[in-house]
């Protein structure tokens, strides 16, 4: 049996975060990992004013032109059928970045390994049990581990939410279908988004000669299946021009891109963070800087001497950042008016209040 102050389940950025901070208030750290195929797949952007906050976190190898691209603005569809480009030159806080997602993981785990965490690949994961004073994980081979704090960072599948009584709460049931393939698209360097009737589009160039392609819907409108996918691509107005001519024989899967949020955040012994806690719409591309930072955050609170009042101030900065994504969203979504029988943005305009106005942590 092994011992340790804090585990955590998932190795992405938001574990990784809070791996980092948690070690650094001198807490044992070991984060378990469950390999998954390369997530270069959705095209990550982190937009202009990210940088900084990313690099406060990891140093500033985490972000090089080796592995990543600069984003130089973003274009869309929106409202109308003209195409708009925002100029990322224009803005103050500089450029964005579009990443290689499986490099930017495998370098924040090498930097948080540097201070001294331990990563462990696994398996599988048992259901938590808690103890007297302690978490005990079975690894499935034998393998035990003892933990006084623990923190479910496994994305938007939240493995141990359960175990921690805690459940995610949606806001819809979105969903991408998805292709990545070599790029013959236009040369524009950064994220094209097109609004359509039930759903919308965005594609991005990624680094190493590839590019990621997305139609966003709700799961319970998506009845199609590929052949569709190819001719509601045919129907947008540029998306599709943008795209290149290898996306008419890519082949998309499906994967989930809701809104959510866990229904309690943390604990005396235990919280949630990242994905696992809030998953943001695509379109905001918010997803990984609240992961880092949220991350970052909550392994500082974790290694605070006072740790509930630590806890108490992080879940309501946590629920604020939910809130104001909730009225962003619900503000790009007004601004589109051209189906008003849609059922996707019918949806959107009249938002969730339940879902989306939880408040502090179960304790927390
Ligand atoms: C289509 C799409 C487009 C997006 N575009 C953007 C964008 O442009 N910009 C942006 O900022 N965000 C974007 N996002 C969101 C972004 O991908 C996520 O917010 C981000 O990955 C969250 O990080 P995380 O560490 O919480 O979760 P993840 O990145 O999902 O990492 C979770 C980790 O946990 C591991 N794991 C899973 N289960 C277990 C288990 N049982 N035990 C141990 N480990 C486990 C996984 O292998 C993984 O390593 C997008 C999301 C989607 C779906």
């Amino acid at each position: 049996m092994r011992d340790c102050d804090v585990l955590i389940a998932g190795a992405g950025p938001a574990g990784c975060a809070t791996a980092m901070l948690a070690a650094r208030g001198g807490l044992s750290t070991v984060v378990l990992d469950r390999p998954q195929p390369a997530q270069s797949w959705a095209g990550e952007t982190l937009p202009p004013g990210m940088e900084n906050l990313v690099r406060s976190v990891f140093g500033a190898d985490i972000l090089s032109e080796i592995n990543h691209r600069p984003a130089f603005g973003t274009r869309s569809v929106w409202g109308s059928s003209a195409l708009v480009e925002t100029d990322f030159l224009a803005n103050p806080l500089g450029e964005g970045w579009i990443l290689d997602r499986a490099r930017f993981d495998a370098v924040a785990r090498e930097i948080v390994l540097a201070q001294g965490v331990d990563i462990i690949r696994v398996g599988h994961i048992g259901p938590p049990a808690r103890g007297s004073s302690a978490w005990h994980l079975d690894l499935g081979d034998g393998a035990c581990l003892r933990a006084r704090f623990l923190v479910d960072a496994s994305g938007r599948s939240g493995a141990l939410l359960r175990r921690l009584r805690t459940r995610r709460i949606a806001a819809d049931r979105q969903i991408a279908i998805l292709s990545a393939y070599p790029d013959d698209g236009d040369t524009y360097c950064g994220t094209t988004v097109e609004a359509v009737a039930e759903g919308w589009w965005y594609t991005t160039p990624l680094p190493h000669g590839r590019r990621v392609l997305a139609y966003m819907t709700d799961a319970d409108l998506w009845r199609h299946g590929t052949r569709c996918w190819h001719e509601l691509l045919r129907e947008t107005h540029h998306v599709g021009r943008c795209a290149g001519q290898r996306a008419l024989f890519a082949r998309p899967a499906v994967y989930p891109a809701g809104t959510a949020q866990a229904e309690h955040l943390a604990g005396d012994d235990w919280l949630v963070v990242g994905d696992a806690a809030m998953s943001f719409d695509p379109l905001s591309s918010q997803g990984l800087a609240s992961a880092i930072v949220m991350g970052a955050k909550a392994g500082e609170a974790i290694a605070h001497p006072d740790r509930g009042e630590a806890f108490a101030a992080w879940a309501e900065e946590y629920r604020m950042l939910f809130a104001e994504h909730s009225d962003m969203r619900t503000f790009y979504a007004r601004l589109e008016r051209r189906w008003p029988h849609s059922a996707f943005w019918q949806r959107r305009h009249e938002p969730d209040h339940a879902a989306i106005r939880l408040r502090g942590t179960a304790t927390c």
